[in-house]
């Protein structure tokens, strides 16, 4: 059985992490977000330097690497049972990042909608990453450099991922608006859909 599963999809700073956060809060949905499991992890393993590596970079991490790492993540979650398949959604952020993951995650998930969180200037999202660098402890948004490198990388390698998915089950959705009122209109899609 597949995953029946939800993307939140958007440029960095295009709020996709304020969004899982809150719909993960909800019983049957279990959110999952990439970059906080990168951060999270021992820098002095292999994976936690690849992550240090390709991330003060504005790079992605390599393909096979962040799939295994997602892949474990998961299995752990079904057996502790944070995450239950047949009850639960799961609530993806930031992964899959480039068409190459969504293929290599294809025969797990089942991805039921996803929401383009879309904000057409450039600046007003190099903004909110600037003051995200003030609160948490993000080195790659300290940086305007890695910024501006990370808005290409989303441009060019995560960008083409809106046209892998079928345009029925793409719903876009006004960055710009308050985190209520996205979330609003996520719950408007959610609660429409059938397991
Ligand atoms: P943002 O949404 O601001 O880009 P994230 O916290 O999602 O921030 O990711 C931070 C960094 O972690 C990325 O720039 C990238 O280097 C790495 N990363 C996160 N998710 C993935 C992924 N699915 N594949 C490859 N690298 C990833």
């Amino acid at each position: 059985m597949k995953y029946q599963t939800i993307l939140i999809f958007g440029a960095p700073g295009s709020g996709k992490g304020t969004q899982g956060k809150a719909l993960g809060l909800l019983p049957g949905f279990f959110h999952f977000a990439c970059g906080d499991v990168f951060r999270s992890l021992d820098t002095t393993t292999d994976v936690g330097q690849a992550f240090l590596e390709y991330s003060s970079k504005g790079e992605l991490v390599p393909d096979e690497i962040t799939i295994r790492l997602w892949a474990g993540r998961i299995k752990q979650a079904v057996e502790s049972r944070d995450f239950r398949p047949s009850l639960d959604y799961l609530v993806l952020d930031g992964i899959p990042r480039d068409v190459n993951q969504a293929a290599l995650m294809k025969d797990e998930v089942d991805v039921r909608a996803v929401f383009h969180l879309t904000c057409p200037d450039r600046e007003q999202l190099i903004l909110r990453l600037k003051n995200r660098a003030l609160k948490d402890n993000r080195f790659d948004d300290a940086n305007e450099q890695v910024i501006r490198k990370r808005l290409e990388t989303y441009e060019a390698e995560s960008r083409p991922l809106l046209d892998y998915y079928d345009r029925s089950i793409i719903h876009t959705i006004d960055a710009l608006q308050t985190p209520a009122r996205v979330m609003l209109e996520i719950l408007q899609v959610v609660t429409k859909l059938k397991r």
